[in-house]
């Protein structure tokens, strides 16, 4: 594992942070970068697979500011964005996708083709309301991933594996594994240093199929994971499937031990007073308890 110079890195993209994760033991692709969005992108991963002359990026980030500063970075790799794959059809993981295009108009947009009818289906509302309340913080238009026909994309002949989807914060999430460079993309699997998005389970069976998912992830092995969220300071490894384990775990009990939004909030922030994205959890409370 390789880190980068923060310092390069924060007066590249301007607030952001991007990293060089992870470097092969031997020679196929040459290293994955990860970058991560300002806390009001919703501090959302997107990573970059690089081969020797071109790249993949999985997830297009959120707000317009984040997908430009994301554009910079993979520009100043100087490789040529071939396919940029969307793990799934919430808007912080593909609105900035026009602003991603317009820098590179040759790269394939692509989505698991069980995910991408609700992409097609849902973006254009997203992104209205989006722009309703922030028009300078959004792409003008949505673009619309097409299905992807197999079950890996070829970076000059390395395998990218997208696995099928499963049950993480929303009911279909396709996790990507890179065996080449020993890592996996966990997308909203996991999430580290920052509250999870819970608001769509908030019942135990929901819960419990997150928890299956983890563990059919961990059990791949990989060395490097990349969380869906993080804190700037999280470590890229296993010790984000613990994370996520434990805040379900915190979520469940709340759930049942608590019967107004005071007190469900109250035992969420317990321990949890550094956690960013406080927004989702203000959303899950919502959703236990409109109004
Ligand atoms: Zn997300």
């Amino acid at each position: 594992m390789q880190l980068l110079d923060r310092r390069t890195f924060l007066a590249l993209t301007a607030g952001s942070a991007a990293a060089a994760l992870a470097r092969p033991a031997q020679a196929g692709l040459a290293e994955a970068q990860v970058f991560t969005a300002d806390p009001f992108g919703g501090v959302v991963d997107s990573t970059v697979i690089l081969g020797d002359d071109a790249a993949v990026l999985i997830d297009a980030q959120f707000t317009l500011p984040n997908a430009t500063r994301l554009a910079d970075v993979i520009a100043a790799t100087g490789k040529r964005l071939e396919t940029i794959f969307i793990t799934h059809y919430h808007p912080d993981h593909h609105l900035g996708l026009a602003a991603i295009m317009d820098r590179f108009p040759d790269a394939q947009p692509v989505a698991h083709p069980a995910i991408q009818p609700k992409i097609a289906g849902g973006a254009q509302a997203m992104l209205d309301n989006m722009r309703a309340g922030q028009p300078d913080n959004f792409a003008t238009r949505v673009v619309i991933p097409e299905a992807l026909s197999s079950d890996a994309i070829l970076l000059e002949g390395e395998r990218i594996e997208v696995l099928e989807p499963m049950h993480g914060d929303t009911d279909l999430i396709s996790a990507v594994h890179i065996p080449a460079l020993d890592t996996l993309v966990a997308s909203d699997f996991a999430y580290t240093g920052t509250h999870a998005w819970v608001a769509e389970n908030t019942t135990p069976d929901k819960i419990d199929m997150w928890r299956a998912s983890l563990s059919k992830l961990e059990a791949i092995g990989a060395g490097t994971i990349v969380p869906g969220h993080r804190s700037a300071d999280a470590m890229n490894d296993a010790s984000a499937f613990a994370a996520t384990r434990a805040y379900l775990d915190q979520w469940e009990a709340a759930l049942a031990e608590t019967s107004t939004a005071d007190d469900l909030r109250a035992a969420m922030m317990q321990g949890n007073e550094g956690l960013g994205l406080g927004f989702a959890l203000d959303r899950a409370i919502g959703a236990v308890y409109p109004g």
